[in-house]
């Protein structure tokens, strides 16, 4: 069970506050700042399957009640998440001579992972009294609290940088939620902060540099992802490949194992892989450094991933895990990934969870994942909520009169398919 007390991840520190959502303020400096982590006191078990079962059975949020930050049995509530399905991306991988999954967290309530996240923060807003939650968000993780806040009938407000991606706008919209247009995003974490600090609104997200990523307690709802996958796979994948922007849910699988293992559950946590679009977490790992500079950005259309900034925990996991970073060059990468997944797998997912395809295939470029591996990527939300996107390099449908010499012409012109 929750023990009640955290520890920053860098320098060891424990605190008993629920309330510290800026990081370690004992190592913080101006250029770094460490997230802290809920502690669980977990018991060792004979590793079994059944005792596994028999302590973590049933496949709802509560069940995982020991797991995650909550000191006293009681119930959750829950948009049924989870539960999304892994399945073999058969064609992909054979032509990469690799075993491929995917694990598809499009299927959560609000077509995204963030879900994960926001069932166990609703859940703590309610614990702590507050009288809302509070986000500073463009798109999936708003839209996914502002469902959790109107399933609990708790105010909710995103602030928010207008014209990002209108249909998220629309998403976070539709569940009533208080949205806020707010010009830059050094000005939206300054009223949150004031939200939070004077009027005590449960944060979900960071709002303040360095970036120190999203509330700690919400984080470990990514654990269950890691419990799933071992109940879900006989065998768990070498490599799981994760689009990361502030990289809690990079974090909070690896967390999950970790605990599997303490536990007796597994003997080895697979390695994490961190796939970027302009990289910052990649160069500060490839230069063994601890602290994360900003990076150029050059325009990238994984808008939900998009940062010039990174987290300490996304880099406390890679190296915990001897893991991987790769970041990208250019959009082409990202749409024909996209494409593919959706044209060979007939998973049509968002731009960002695309990446993870690009940066496996430029990881085996590289020669750092090889043939025979098996690599399981994290789809972490769908293509309907980036359409523009895909608009501009799927074009225009082409058009037919009821002519079968013209429509035949116009199969062939624009698919090659020849009906002769
Ligand atoms: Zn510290």
């Amino acid at each position: 069970m929750y023990t009640g007390r955290s520890r920053c991840l860098k320098c060891g520190h424990e605190f008993t506050e629920e309330n510290i959502f800026t990081g370690c303020p004992y190592c913080k400096t101006d250029k770094f700042v460490s997230n802290l982590t809920p502690l669980y006191e977990l018991e060792k078990t004979d590793g079994s399957r059944k005792t596994y079962e028999k302590m973590f059975g049933g496949k709802r949020l509560e069940s995982y009640l020991s797991v995650l930050p909550f000191k006293k049995k009681r119930r959750l509530v829950s948009l049924n998440e989870g539960n999304t399905p892994v399945t073999e991306l058969t064609r992909i991988g054979s032509e990469l001579g690799i075993s491929l999954y995917a694990k598809d967290e499009s299927r959560n309530p609000t077509w995204g992972h963030k879900d994960r996240l926001n069932a166990v923060l609703i859940n703590k807003a309610i614990e702590r009294k507050a009288p809302g939650v509070i986000y500073a968000s463009t798109g999936n993780n708003g839209a996914s609290g502002a469902a959790y806040a109107a399933k609990v009938g708790m105010p909710c407000i995103i602030l928010t940088v207008k014209g990002v991606n209108p249909t998220l706008e629309i998403f976070m919209q539709a569940y009533g939620a208080c949205v806020v247009g707010v010009k830059t995003v050094a000005d939206r974490w300054k009223i949150l902060k004031e939200c939070v600090e004077k009027y005590n609104w449960y944060p979900a997200t960071n709002y303040t540099i360095p970036i120190v990523g999203s509330n700690p307690w919400a984080i470990d709802g990514y654990k269950i992802i890691a419990h799933e996958l071992y109940q879900q796979m006989e065998e768990l994948p070498d490599k799981i490949v994760v689009p990361i922007c502030y990289g809690d849910a990079l974090f909070g699988i690896m967390k999950g194992f970790a605990e599997l293992k303490q536990m007796g559950f597994i003997e080895k946590i697979p390695h994490m892989v961190a796939v970027e679009d302009y990289g910052p977490v990649t160069k500060a790992y490839e230069s063994h450094s601890s602290i994360i500079e900003p990076v150029e950005s050059w325009g990238s259309v994984a808008s939900s991933m998009s940062t010039v900034y990174g987290t300490y925990h996304s880099l406390y996991t890679l190296n915990k895990t001897h893991g991987l970073a790769v970041s990208l060059e250019n959009n082409q990468q990202i749409n024909a990934a996209q494409k593919e997944l959706a044209c060979k797998e007939g998973l049509y997912c968002e731009s960002a969870s695309a990446t993870t395809l690009a940066g496996v295939k430029k990881l085996m470029q590289m020669g750092k994942i090889k043939e025979g591996e098996r690599v399981l990527l994290l789809i972490t939300a769908a293509g309907v909520k980036d359409t523009k996107t895909t608009k501009e390099y799927v074009g225009e449908i082409p058009e037919s009169e009821t002519d079968m010499k013209m429509f035949s012409d116009v199969l062939k012109d624009h698919y090659g398919i020849d009906l002769a």
